[in-house]
């Protein structure tokens, strides 16, 4: 019997131990013990699934993995201790010097360092596609391609790629597919569905939800992921089992959680539109979005980030940050405290202009991502700020 999504967020397999607790104990130990010398060379020929030392499996981590996998409707997964971790060990399992990827020129700030930066070192190439013209993609492929990745929504502008069409492509010219999930979460887009190959999630981000710990994960379909559990296993970047134990607690209330993120979000982006010191206002289920019959064929709501801009320039930006009481200045995001950031002064201040309107990012924009607070006192705090503009 397959259960709804809230339902694999809550309940999973886990073994019971001898007290029997209904609460997932907390298993804070960097290793186990073996019945005998038996059991012990099994279970390192891994002729049997067992924890054998924290850097590989904990009761923890595989609860924390188990509920993404089911929610993404993935077959396994692995868990890293942060997002970047994810996304690096993802690419250093399983590509090999030489190979090619071809990538959305908007992903997150340290993904864009990594392809430009880091691979490169083992003569790793990436080509980049704009959101705006996927079609491009064909064009871009060589005969040593091997990964198709990018993020949808997009951060920091809410962008949406289209899974369907990244999903044919890629099985086309036999590509692996990899999408980090993380702006929509594994409650409301699945892209497994649409032929993603390996989905990734920073679960600092909603997973968590409350800006405590640091986490990711990578699921996908058996094979992918066993060379990449093998990879994590001997490279170290494992998570803590406090931090799973934090993240599958939190993967609890996520269906909940985010519900309330959207209604707000969805009420708060329809209200600055009408402001006339904005611009324009970007939110994946606004009417007005450009991709909005896409976004709602994929999503089943808009997510928790707002993007706007304010007229008036990067000054304006600045000074609209400087009145607010009550909204957080952060760069982080899905959590249940409301976060205000401009990205043209912090995130993207190193990109040159042109660069930055090439990801959708303009002086005066400002991206909201809209936590758990009453959404009164949001839209108050974000009146007060702009009446001073
Ligand atoms: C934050 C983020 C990451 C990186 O995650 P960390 O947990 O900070 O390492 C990757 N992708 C996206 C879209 C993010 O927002």
């Amino acid at each position: 019997m397959s259960h709804k999504l809230e339902t694999r967020a809550v309940r999973t397999q886990m073994d019971r131990s001898q007290y029997l607790e209904h609460s997932t104990p907390l298993h804070l130990t960097s290793s186990f013990v073996f019945e005998d010398a038996e059991d012990m060379r099994a279970s390192f020929a891994e002729e049997k699934q067992r924890n054998i030392y924290s850097r590989f499996t904990n009761p923890n981590t595989s609860e924390f993995v188990q509920k993404v996998t089911e929610m993404e409707g993935a077959e396994d997964g692995v868990s890293f201790a942060t997002g970047m971790g994810a996304i690096y060990g993802t690419f250093a399992a399983l590509l090999n010097a030489g190979d090619h990827i071809v990538s959305a020129r908007s992903v997150f700030g340290s993904t864009h360092t990594l392809f430009t930066k880091y691979l490169p070192k083992w003569n790793i190439e990436t080509s980049y596609f704009k959101v705006e013209e996927p079609e491009a993609i064909a064009d871009l492929i060589k005969p040593n391609t091997k990964i198709l990745y990018a993020e949808t929504p997009t951060n920091p502008g809410v962008d949406i790629l289209d899974l369907q069409y990244l999903g044919h492509i890629a099985k086309e010219y036999n590509l692996i597919l990899i999408i980090d999930n993380c702006f929509a979460t594994p409650y409301l887009q699945q892209p497994i569905k649409f032929g993603a190959d390996l989905v990734i999630h920073s679960a600092t981000k909603l997973i968590d939800g409350q800006g405590r710990v640091l986490g990711g994960v990578t699921v996908g379909s058996l094979d992918l992921i066993h060379e990449i559990y093998l990879f994590a296993r001997n490279t170290g970047s494992a998570l803590s089992p406090f931090n799973a134990w934090i993240l599958s607690k939190s993967m609890e209330t996520l269906p909940v959680r985010v519900d309330r993120h959207c209604q707000t979000a969805l009420e708060t982006a329809e209200y600055l539109e009408n402001h006339p010191k904005i611009n324009w206002v970007k939110y994946p289920f606004l009417k007005s979005h450009p991709q909005f019959e896409l976004a709602k064929k994929q999503m089943s709501q808009g997510g928790s980030i707002v993007a706007f801009e304010i007229k008036g320039g990067i000054d304006a930006g600045r000074n609209f940050l400087n009145t607010l009481e009550m909204l957080s200045l952060s760069s982080n995001l899905g959590d249940s405290r409301s976060i205000v950031t401009h990205p043209a002064s912090t995130t993207h201040s190193k990109l040159s202009e042109s660069d930055r309107s090439e990801v959708g990012i303009t002086d005066g924009m400002v991206r909201l991502s809209i936590g758990l607070e009453h959404i009164e006192d949001i839209k108050n705090d974000l009146n007060q700020a702009l009446a001073k503009l």
